[in-house]
């Protein structure tokens, strides 16, 4: 089986879905990849490694797509790059098939007659941990918002005893303990901030509290954990309490990380225009839920803005600006992927009775056959 490796065409992508090593490893299981030039040069990883690795480098794109199999990508395809796929081929990529927003990506997929794999469908089941790009990429997005909000905000992270008098440490508020936000919170410490974090699951208390970081609790007995450990929407009797307990520790942070999401769905707004303006002149919020609209009322996707003096981050390519760790991981994720969907000979073997397979497999050659995206068309 050949895989393919476009260049990615979203402006400012550095990353790729393969590095050299994942290469040669997917050789010794007769899985075979060709690159298309350059495409490793965002990730500082020349064609001539990958040539060393063992990958065929196409000059051009039309010769890759026309040869490979299977084409990774690790972005959502626009129009222009399903048009460009071979009938009967398979794409492996993200697609977030359940927002109503990509009924059309996927309605474009089944007409062009491919296979498709949603990496961002993955069940989130330790078997599967080690296909789970969106784990590794919310780590690295979580460690960076740390690091822009710190470069953003006019004051220390750490306590500071010096000649110059003593400093106070930046107050961090991470807003979801879910994988991004874990990270945020073991790197705020790490920078020496004081940290709270809020969750609506009240089973990360003791992951939040490990990290050293002190757990906002919303008085209610209600626990938003639903299937698969992901969160719920929430009664608007919790909502209020909530918006209370956020109020009061925003008005107090320095820093706010804001991670929470709910699949599928617009991210909640758990910061209201109300709350940024209470904040101290200088204060940052990374939003890193800006993706799907923003926790933050005030968040544009893709910008930084300042509002009643206060930094909003929405920007978008957090992974990309580690792209060499990044590219690894995603590489890491996509062969144990490839590992998981081909048989021994190296050859596509798609099993809908497997539990990882069937949750990720969205169309077959060109019928939607995911029951809950097919649900939703
Ligand atoms: P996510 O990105 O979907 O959401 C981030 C966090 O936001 C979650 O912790 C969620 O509870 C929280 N959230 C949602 N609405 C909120 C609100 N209104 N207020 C505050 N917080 C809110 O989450 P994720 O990081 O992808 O993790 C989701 C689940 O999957 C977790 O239970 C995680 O432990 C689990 N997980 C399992 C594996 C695995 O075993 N393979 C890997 C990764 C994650």
């Amino acid at each position: 089986m050949r895989v393919g490796v476009p260049r990615e065409v979203t402006p400012g992508e550095k990353r790729v879905p393969l590095v050299a090593d994942s290469v040669k490893r997917l050789a010794s299981k007769k899985i075979d990849v060709s690159i298309e030039s350059g495409a490793g040069t965002g990730s500082c990883i020349t064609d001539e490694e990958f040539r060393a690795g063992g990958a065929s480098v196409e000059p051009e794109s039309s010769a890759l797509y026309a040869s490979a199999d299977v084409v990774l990508r690790l972005r959502v395809p626009n129009e222009e790059s399903i048009a460009r796929l071979r009938e009967g081929s398979t794409l492996i990529a993200p697609l977030f098939p359940l927002q109503e927003q990509n009924a059309p990506l996927v309605r474009a997929l089944a007409a062009r007659k491919v296979t498709t794999i949603a990496v961002d469908m993955i069940p989130r089941t330790t078997v599967a941990q080690m296909m789970d790009v969106l784990s590794s990429q919310a780590t690295i997005a979580g460690y960076y918002a740390v690091l822009m909000a710190s470069a953003a905000l006019p004051r220390f992270f750490p306590m500071l005893m010096t000649a110059a008098g003593t400093i106070a440490p930046a107050r961090v508020l991470v807003l979801g303990a879910g994988v991004a936000g874990l990270q945020a919170i073991g790197t705020a410490k790490r920078l020496g901030a004081v940290v709270e974090a809020f969750d609506v699951r009240a089973v990360v208390k003791e992951q939040v509290e490990s990290l050293g970081a002190r757990f906002v609790q919303v008085e209610s007995g209600e626990d938003a954990q639903a299937e698969g450990g992901y969160a719920k929407e929430t009664s608007e009797e919790y909502k209020k309490k909530q918006a209370e307990a956020i109020a009061r520790h925003v008005k107090t942070a320095d820093v706010v990380i804001a991670t929470a999401l709910i699949p599928g769905k617009r991210a909640p707004v758990l910061v209201t225009e109300e709350m940024v303006q209470s904040m101290k002149p200088g204060s940052v919020i990374v939003d890193l839920a800006a993706e799907q609209q923003g926790n933050c009322a005030l968040t544009e996707p893709g910008q930084t803005v300042v509002r009643h003096g206060v930094s909003i981050l929405g920007e978008l390519d957090l992974p990309s600006r580690v792209a060499i760790h990044a590219s690894q991981m995603y590489a890491r994720n996509m062969e144990k992927l490839l590992l998981h969907v081909c048989n021994k000979d190296g050859a596509l073997h798609l099993d809908p009775e497997n539990e990882i397979t069937r949750g990720c497999l969205i169309t077959v050659a060109g019928d939607v056959v995911h029951p809950k995206v097919k649900e939703r068309l």
